[in-house]
């Protein structure tokens, strides 16, 4: 093994979505922005597509044409970002749902694509994408006279469950929209687990289908195989990698593996980080190089040809509290560079 390689459990994966879609009595969409967190919309969507998503979200119209073109003519393809300038021929093509997030761009799409459907997003709170409540009423009955495909808005604080944004956020929609024949949707993956009050018509889980927190009963979606190219010994007072910032204070064995940050892989996480050798965790040894980590072999048998970064045993969120981020930043960060490889579906 030459290249380090990325498994994908789609089978994992789909039964994230299933268990997300049985916390709620509504539609369960699925989130694949961003290639689907980076572990591949082309493989990811069709396997949520054949597990019963039939609504997805993308952030850009362009990762929507693209969606569409992975996921042909029956699922409906979302996008977030809404109707931006110059999206009118991707839009109409690819059959997509603009989130409509402003005056302005429902001028745009009504200009643009008469009769399109369209969806309208809110701002609950946030202050991040979505039409003010001001907004809102001065085009409100206009815009519920086409038939909104969904009225939609989005948590901050959803991962904290005790957060009293949660409610204010909750009560601003239901003032914003209580009443309105339209579809609504306010819960991403940490809105599912606020519970009913929060689930409307649909959710739109993306992180606890690729198994992050907060769902914490997610499956294990993502392994990271990382190959070991040398071995080698390092003598009391030695330091490894740059900068000296690692001395050893005895004979220590020390492996390098082949990859580093130009994989996705945090160097802010080096001194607190582990990769594990079978069942046994071993420390990295001073900076994360660009395509290069050293390991620390003491206490492991024979030398390794391989060692997993991403597992069963440390997964997204482990690496993410070690570079001090969040899982969805190790999903989205993971390079270019790896063999994937996908397994069930
Ligand atoms: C990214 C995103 C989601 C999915 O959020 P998760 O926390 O990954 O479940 C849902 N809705 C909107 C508007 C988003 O931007």
């Amino acid at each position: 093994m030459a290249q380090a390689k990325l498994t994908i459990d789609l089978d994992a994966l789909c039964a994230n979505w299933r268990s997300l879609d049985a916390l709620s009595q509504t539609e369960t969409a699925a989130v694949v922005k961003a290639d689907a967190y980076g572990l591949g919309a082309d493989r990811v969507a069709p396997a949520l597509a054949g597990a019963g998503a039939r609504t997805f979200f993308v952030a850009l119209a362009e990762e929507g044409a693209k969606l569409r073109r992975i996921l042909g003519p029956g699922p409906e393809i979302c996008v977030l970002g809404g109707h931006m300038r110059g999206d009118i021929a991707a839009i109409r093509e690819a059959r997509l749902i603009p989130m409509i997030n402003s005056i302005d761009q429902m001028l745009c799409h009504v200009e643009g694509l008469p009769g399109h459907p369209f969806g309208i997003q809110l701002d609950s709170g946030m202050n991040r994408l979505g039409m003010e409540p001001a907004e809102w009423s001065a085009l409100r009955d206009i815009a519920l006279a086409q038939k909104p495909f969904l009225v939609m808005s989005h948590l901050a604080c959803a991962d904290e469950p005790d957060h009293a944004m949660n409610r204010r956020q909750l009560d601003a929609f239901r003032a914003m929209t209580d009443g309105i024949d339209a579809p609504r949707s306010l819960s991403a993956t940490g809105g599912i687990l606020l519970g009913d009050h929060y689930h409307f018509d649909m959710t739109r889980p993306g992180i606890g289908l690729y198994g992050g927190r907060p769902f914490a009963e997610a499956r294990h979606v993502v392994t990271l195989r990382i190959p070991v190219i040398q071995t080698r010994e390092v003598q009391t007072g030695e330091t490894v990698g740059y900068g000296n910032t690692w001395t050893a204070e005895r004979p220590t064995r020390v492996a390098t593996i082949a990859a580093g940050y130009a994989d996705g892989i945090h160097r802010a996480m080096g001194p607190q980080a582990y990769v594990g050798i079978g069942d046994a965790p071993a420390k990295i040894l001073g900076r994360i190089s660009m395509d290069l980590i050293a390991v620390d072999l003491t206490g492991i048998e024979g030398t390794p040809d391989s060692v997993e970064l991403l597992g069963p045993h440390q997964g997204v969120d482990t690496l993410a509290d070690w570079a001090g981020t969040i899982g969805y930043e190790v999903l989205t960060n993971l390079g270019p560079r790896y063999a994937r490889h996908y397994i069930g579906g």
